[in-house]
């Protein structure tokens, strides 16, 4: 038996090569037809057994089951379906169509028996689930493939629940930035019925220590709640508590980004806290806090 020491695996290198492989195949003449009327007129096709009823997509020359001929037994499917498994590719290799990490996945379109593999897009790793009702996004520059769908994504009107408690992690994070205008101080006086002068009139607010007119805190605090009940941990999110500390004002045109990140996870209750800063355009730190949620059961 011969052994090696360390020097030797040294001593070894690596050549990089590539090898080209062009190719060129034939589709037939079902599969032709198919991608045919997907580049052409933004249709997916299928066959029908008319033994069996089954309906096949992509379609084929044969039944499986019955070995009846499909040739010409077209049926035009819907370009929405509902995906019944999938994947999350996260290597990356070269002939991959988009950059990892994606979703693959099988879908069943309306009115065929049979799912296909395609990417879904719009939706994240965590949040794919079997069962999710997607539609097909059909690409701009035809490549004479499949990928004449560029993809598919979830159909409109989906509410996607947040993050459950399982699903947090600790260090997660998510924000919203938005620009503080006239108007928006305007509206929100008229929300909370605070009219005071130094958020309204200019000349008065010259006086203050501020030097002109700044918002409500509660303004810029308040973008908070798209964060929380929007991003992280998301819709169904219940708050409890929200402390805020102010460190500086906002002034009209500033624009605030409010941020949360999951810094602790109650197990007994299965609560999360979160850190929350609110910072300007500058970066500087207009205030600080943190909150303390019911993360949305998960869907059942
Ligand atoms: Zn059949």
């Amino acid at each position: 038996m011969t052994t090696y020491d360390k020097a030797d695996y040294k001593e070894s290198f690596v050549v990089k090569g590539k090898l080209a492989l062009p190719y060129q195949y034939f589709a037939g003449r079902t599969g032709s037809k198919f991608l045919i009327a997907l580049r052409d007129k933004k249709k997916i096709l299928g066959v029908r057994c008319n033994t069996c009823k089954k309906v096949f997509v992509p379609p084929r020359q044969t039944c499986e089951k019955c070995f009846e001929d499909l040739s010409e037994k077209w049926v035009e499917l819907s370009d929405k379906g509902v995906v019944t498994n999938f994947t999350v590719v996260r290597y990356a290799e070269p002939h991959q169509p988009i950059k990892p990490p994606y979703i693959l996945a099988m879908i069943k379109l309306d009115g065929a028996d049979t799912p296909f593999a395609h990417i879904v897009r719009g939706v994240a790793p965590s949040k794919m689930k079997e069962g999710l009702k997607v539609q097909a996004q059909f690409a701009k520059k035809t490549t004479n493939t499949i990928m004449d769908i560029e993809c598919f994504r979830p159909t409109s009107g989906q509410f996607e629940l947040g993050y459950s408690y399982d699903e947090l992690e600790i260090g997660m994070s998510a924000s919203f930035t938005k620009t503080i205008t006239e108007t928006d101080v305007y509206l929100f006086a008229g929300i909370s019925g605070d009219f005071n002068p130094m958020h309204l009139n200019e000349e008065f607010a010259k006086k203050t220590p501020f030097g002109t007119r700044i918002a409500h805190g509660a303004l810029p605090q308040s973008l908070i709640a798209s964060v929380l009940g929007m991003k992280l941990p998301g819709l169904g999110t219940v708050a409890l508590e929200i402390n805020t500390r102010f460190l500086g004002p906002t002034y009209f045109g500033d624009t605030v980004t409010a941020s949360a990140e999951v810094i602790e996870k109650l197990e007994k209750k299965r609560w999360v806290r979160l850190e929350l800063r609110w910072t300007n355009q500058h970066g500087k730190l207009i205030g600080i806090g943190d909150a303390l949620v019911i993360p949305p059961a998960p869907a059942g």
